[in-house]
């Protein structure tokens, strides 16, 4: 007795992996490969996004706070996105004054409030898919 033992080593690796059903495979975005693109924060949404999608607003050394389309002025700049979402946050919430330590003057605040008026109304769910339906 005993000798009929067979050890169950002949195990072939062809299991087939189960694959949890529900579950979205990790792969959505393949990662852009491409070289070197700026990426800037915005002030308002937090959200890191290639600064030419950013819009540069500067606070000049005589402390006035202006948008910088060109990126050419000097001064410190902050980037808010060019969504009324965020301008919102930055004007009306006061978060850009509070990242340049300053206060808007009327007229740099009017200058910034066009700017906030020219941005098309925001289509909701066109941007920044949440998880909402
Ligand atoms: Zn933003």
């Amino acid at each position: 007795m005993g000798l009929g033992v067979r050890s169950p080593r002949k195990i072939h690796r062809k299991q087939t992996k189960m694959v949890a059903e529900g579950q979205q495979p990790r792969k959505r975005k393949p990662q852009p490969r491409q070289k070197h693109i700026p990426q800037r924060t915005c002030i308002a949404c937090r959200q890191v996004r290639p600064k030419r999608e950013l819009i540069r607003v500067v606070r000049t050394p005589d402390g006035h706070i202006l948008l910088d389309p060109t990126s050419k002025k000097s001064g410190r700049g902050a980037y808010v996105c060019a969504r009324r979402s965020c301008w919102d946050i930055a004007l009306k919430k006061g978060k850009l004054e509070r990242e340049f330590e300053t206060t808007l003057t009327a007229e740099d605040r009017a200058a910034l409030e066009a700017y906030y008026a020219s941005l098309p109304p925001e289509q909701p769910g066109a941007e920044g898919a949440g998880s909402r339906p």
